[in-house]
This record gives structure tokens, C-alpha cells and sequence, in this order.
């Protein structure tokens, strides 16, 4: 009875401290095991190698159409980069020692889109068009050499197609710039998040861009909406969609061989920490679903929200999943991670993930500001605000209450000197010049108010 109560008021706490838009760092008491956790889903590591091969087909295709993919032979990836400096930072920002060593995922770098959208977004587009080209008999089967899709024939017939999406601009860059490569129509429905240069380089595409005055998932409904009233209309659905979930699947389970290239081992007495930024959570819910299959209990992933945009995390605290949204609780307001910028989690992801996620943690707007200009300044790597949620988790495990009961409960506390730390870098390459230098003059300002957090 006790016990009992005390997690109910630990938890009413919380969700106090959440709703006065304070930083958490919440450790998730429905995590499981591995071996639990898989019998609760309904995906399993056949889903993932099966968009894993999907994409190695699209390669020759991908090749052709973006040669900047040639390097990599037409595979959209990105490279793990040790940041000595920026740990340093971070130790001496958060007064906390961070035990292991630390990475970043260089997503930001990811080709023609810049982003970890990439994965998902361009995964689904691909998939839709090979279903088009296989019902309507243009592909004859899935054995082909699928540079076909870069055919006249292929264009002129996915131009009589339609492709839509509702985003606060990452995911219709995603879509639209695939979309549009392919030959599709696309309309990308922007909610009031989405910052004037991801506009203006869509249309600069050829994409449709209709601005809603509305938050996102106003701006999907909208999108929806519109597109369900038209039969030759596909909706690119990031609260519901499957595809783009198992899109980013792969980016999860293709880190084994990276990590192994990289002579970085994980296993019992050398555990993985993973630190993912989170929207909607379709990326992060992917990602840590295809480490899982990598890794098994071996990575722990956390995901990493907006004090302003807290949706996954009041999802499953309350298990209201996408029933609550932040504006239940009393947040309103914009966040500078547009990325992020989701009020309502997706339920798909939130119930598919509940035994996966390690837990979550938040992140203030001075923080995203000051970590950006730090990461600039200590490694000259430049990030969009989003991709920065990941870069403090490691000093919030290791100093928060719940990070170090955690720790202990999954019998890693004293292998923490072999442990590997991973902050996804979730975007940041196609910012523009200007914008950047707006970013890193908010970010010094951001900084020069504190020297610790
Ligand atoms: C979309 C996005 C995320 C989060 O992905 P979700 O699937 O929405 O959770 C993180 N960072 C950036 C830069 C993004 O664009």
C-alpha cells in the first residue's frame, strides 16, 4: 500500500512539474525485457529486414536519381562521429560527469533530405510507388533492376498520381523531395511551425504548399482530409502510418554493423545508451525498435521532448496514448524545435513502444539554443534546434534520481565505464546560411545568461 502510494504521488509530481513546463527525466516503469516486450508487438524482425530489403532494391534507382548517393551506392545512411569537446561541455554546463564515451549520429548529414525524415519519409514514398508499378504492371516483379524508376515511362505514369502529407516541414521535405524525383503531385499541407526557407525549397521542387495557420495536428487532419476526398490521392499519415514506423526501423538495426565497423562493442558488460529527439515518435519509436532487434537488452533508449511539446511523454505516463494532448495539461505556445513540434503523440507508436522506451526526458528553449551554439563552437557541427534534444541526456541519466535508479535496476550501474552514449543528430544540413547564423547568435545570447544548467 505504500509503495503504492508513494509512485501515485511520485507520479502526480511529475505531471506537475510537466505541466509548469519544468525539465523531467522520467524512467519508464512498463520498459521490460526484450524477450517480453516482442511478444506484446505486432512487428517483428521479419518487418524490418523487409524494408531493409526494399531499399536495397530502390539503390540502383536512389543512385541514379541523387548522385550525392553514389559514395554510399545508393543506400541513404550516415556516419557516427566521437565529440570529445562537446562531452566536456556538457560535463561542465550540467556539473555532471558522464561516464563513457559519447557519439553523435550524424543524421544531419543524411543525403537528400537532410534529415532523420529521410528514413521513414522516403521509405513509404518508394514503397507506395513500387505497389503502384507492380498492380498497374509497369514492374513485372520485384526481381527487376529497379533503376526502371527513373524511366520516362515511370515518370509520366506516377505524374498522373497523387502524393500529400501534413508536416511542420521536415517530413514534406522528405516526401516531396522523393515525390517529386519519382514524377508524383505533391502537396504538403505546412502547419504554423514551419519555417519560410523549408517552403520556399519545396516549391522550388515543384511541391504544392498550402499554409495552415494551425499547429500540426490540425495541419494533418486538414491534410487528410483533403486528400481522402480524392481517389488518386495517397496521404502520408504521421500519426497512423505503419510504413514510415518500419522505414526508420532500419536505420535502428543497420547500426550493428556500424557499431562493429566502428569497433564498438555492446553486450552484458558493455551497454549502449541511445538519446533520441521525438515529435510525433515515429523516428525515435522506429529507431529504438530496430536497435532492439540489434541489441536486445543490451540498448537502453530514451527519448527527448520540448518542455513546450512534452506528447509521448504525457502519452505514456498517463496511458492516454494520443487521448491527451499537451494543451490538456495546460502547454501552449511554440517551440524553436520545430521538428518536435507535436502537441499529440501518435498512438500507433506510443502503444507499440510502451515496453521498448527506457523512458524520456525534456528540454527547455534556452537549452536547445545554448547546446546548438555549444556543439557549433566545440566541434563545428551545426544542427537545427530539434537535433539537439538528444546532446544533454547523458548528464540527465547520470544526475537525476530516476537516471540512477534506473541504472541500478537494469544491473549496469558499475559497467558504465564501458558504456557507449549515442545522441542522435536528427537534422541540420540544409539550414540555410542565414538562418544558421540566427541560430548561433540566439544560442550565444542563450549561453552567455548561463554557464551551468
Ligand atoms: C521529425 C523530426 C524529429 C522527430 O521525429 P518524429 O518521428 O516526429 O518523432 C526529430 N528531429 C527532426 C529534425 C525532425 O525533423
Amino acid at each position: 500500500m505504500a509503495d503504492k502510494h508513494q509512485t501515485h504521488s511520485a507520479s502526480e509530481e511529475l505531471l506537475q512539474a510537466i505541466a509548469a513546463e519544468a525539465e523531467v527525466f522520467w524512467a519508464n516503469p512498463d520498459y521490460t525485457t526484450f524477450e517480453e516486450a516482442m511478444k506484446k508487438s505486432s512487428y517483428t524482425l521479419e518487418d524490418v529486414k523487409d524494408a531493409e530489403a526494399r531499399l536495397q532494391r530502390f539503390a540502383s534507382f536512389i543512385r541514379v536519381a541523387f548522385p550525392e548517393t553514389e559514395a554510399n551506392k545508393g543506400i541513404i545512411g550516415s556516419k557516427i562521429s566521437r565529440i570529445p569537446n562537446m562531452k566536456e561541455f556538457v560535463e561542465k554546463r550540467y556539473q555532471q560527469e558522464i561516464v563513457g564515451e559519447l557519439y553523435l549520429k550524424r543524421d544531419d548529414t543524411l543525403p537528400i533530405a537532410g534529415t532523420i525524415k529521410a528514413r521513414g519519409a522516403i521509405y513509404e514514398v518508394l514503397k507506395h510507388a513500387e505497389t503502384l508499378a507492380l498492380e498497374h504492371g509497369l514492374l513485372k516483379s520485384t526481381e527487376e533492376d529497379y533503376v526502371v524508376f527513373a524511366n520516362e515511362e515511370f515518370r509520366n505514369f506516377f505524374a498522373k498520381h497523387h502524393i500529400a502529407v501534413g508536416t511542420t516541414g521536415n517530413l514534406g521535405i522528405s516526401v516531396g523531395t522523393m515525390g517529386a524525383k519519382l514524377g508524383f503531385n505533391v502537396t504538403v499541407h505546412v502547419s504554423v511551425d514551419a519555417k519560410q526557407w523549408k517552403k520556399d525549397f519545396l516549391r522550388s521542387k515543384g511541391v504544392e504548399v498550402i499554409e495552415h495557420k494551425t499547429n500540426f495536428s490540425k495541419a494533418v487532419e486538414q491534410g487528410r482530409a483533403e486528400s481522402e476526398a480524392n481517389p488518386n490521392s495517397y496521404f502520408v499519415d504521421d500519426e497512423h502510418s505503419e510504413d514510415l514506423f518500419l522505414g526508420y526501423t532500419v536505420g535502428g538495426l543497420r547500426m550493428k554493423r556500424q557499431l562493429e565497423e566502428e569497433g564498438i562493442q555492446v553486450d552484458a558488460d558493455h551497454p549502449l545508451f541511445v538519446y533520441l529527439p521525438c515529435g510525433i515518435g515515429g523516428s525515435p519509436g522506429g529507431i529504438t525498435f530496430g536497435m532492439k532487434q540489434a541489441f536486445g537488452d543490451h540498448v537502453h533508449c530514451f527519448f527527448a521532448e520540448p518542455t513546450k511539446m512534452p506528447s509521448m511523454l504525457l502519452g505514456l505516463m498517463t496511458h492516454k496514448y494520443d487521448d491527451i494532448s499537451v494543451d490538456d495539461v495546460g502547454i501552449h505556445g511554440l517551440t524553436v524545435a520545430d521538428g518536435l513540434a507535436v502537441p499529440r503523440t501518435s498512438g500507433l507508436v506510443a502503444k507499440l513502444m510502451e515496453p521498448f522506451f527506457s523512458g524520456g526526458y525534456t528540454v527547455q528553449e534556452d537549452e536547445f539554443k545554448a547546446l546548438l551554439k555549444a556543439l557549433h563552437e566545440t566541434e563545428g557541427i551545426f544542427l537545427e534546434p530539434a537535433a539537439l534534444a538528444g546532446l544533454s541526456g547523458a548528464a540527465r541519466l547520470f544526475r537525476t534520481q530516476a537516471g540512477q535508479q534506473y541504472m541500478e535496476a537494469q544491473n549496469v550501474a558499475d559497467k558504465m565505464a564501458n558504456a557507449t552514449h549515442i545522441a542522435w543528430a536528427t537534422g541540420g544540413s540544409m539550414v540555410p546560411k542565414t538562418d544558421q547564423e540566427a541560430f548561433l547568435k540566439e544560442g550565444a545570447e542563450a549561453l552567455a545568461q548561463s554557464d551551468t544548467h
